[in-house]
């Protein structure tokens, strides 16, 4: 690591659990972000900041003017861009240093069983049931770890899911196909109070930032429930379901 490495990452090398050799595996790690919204911002952003060497960034949508209320990656030169190229042009002049990849085609199954082949990590910041699903199916497929964000109004969850732990369950066991039609609400419906996806977003980038320096995620088989109104949070165990489609078995 070079001297000016050494200097801007310092505060990350001083703290004994991530040392030069924890700043080292960012270094070396490639992580996948899928979805450069609301939580997609702040994840993409901390960790271009961190030094993640390489980043790429999966979106197909535009930025529009409803989205600049909380996608802080974004900004008004951006509207009307492809919001993964609008992301890599902010995180470009956060860290030159780091790798950057746009991917702006719309994700399904099978591309992203593809997408998460080669990657240490992957951030889901969707904002609907069939990409969590998705993404569940090709993380578990590919055994790459993934962490799960959600906001809505003024309250908040995350969950890692890791499928190289033994018997850990996955997000098809926290929500089973039966339990879905009546949670598939969107921000756009129900809006979002713009902060609390700074604070799920980041929350996410923090258990990424220790699953990739080995430190260990807290949040493996558990979701922590964030109630921004009485500022409260709450982590639950994830029970492992015998007969779930995705991860029974394995
Ligand atoms: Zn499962």
């Amino acid at each position: 690591m070079e001297d000016k490495e050494l200097l801007r990452y310092s505060r990350h090398i001083v703290i004994p659990e991530i040392d030069i050799y924890g700043q080292e595996k960012l270094a070396n790690s490639r992580i996948l972000v899928i979805g450069l919204g609301g939580l997609g911002s702040p994840i993409a952003m901390y960790l271009a900041a961190a030094g993640v060497g390489t980043i790429i960034l999966a979106d197909y949508d535009q930025v529009e003017l409803s989205n600049l209320q909380r996608q802080i990656v974004h900004n008004e030169s951006s509207l009307l861009k492809n919001k993964a190229q609008s992301a890599k042009a902010t995180l470009e002049k956060l860290n030159s240093k780091i790798e950057l990849i746009a991917i702006e085609q719309e994700q399904d199954l099978p591309s992203l069983k593809e997408l998460t082949r080669n990657v240490d990590l992957v951030f889901d910041g969707t904002d609907n049931f069939e990409s969590r699903i998705n993404i569940n199916r090709a993380c578990w497929s590919n055994k790459v770890a993934f962490i799960s964000g959600a906001a809505i109004r003024w309250e908040g969850q995350v969950s890692v899911f890791d499928p190289l732990q033994i018997d850990t369950p996955c997000y098809e066991c926290l929500y089973p196909e039966s339990s879905r039609g009546s949670l598939n609400e969107t921000c756009s419906e129900t809006g979002v109070v713009s902060p609390l996806l700074g604070i799920i977003g980041s929350c996410q980038a923090m258990e990424g930032i220790k699953y990739l320096c080995g430190i260990g995620a807290a949040l493996v088989g558990y979701v922590s429930y964030f109630d921004a109104k009485k500022m409260e949070w709450q982590k639950l165990k994830i029970a492992k379901r015998a007969s779930c489609p995705t991860c029974q078995g394995s």
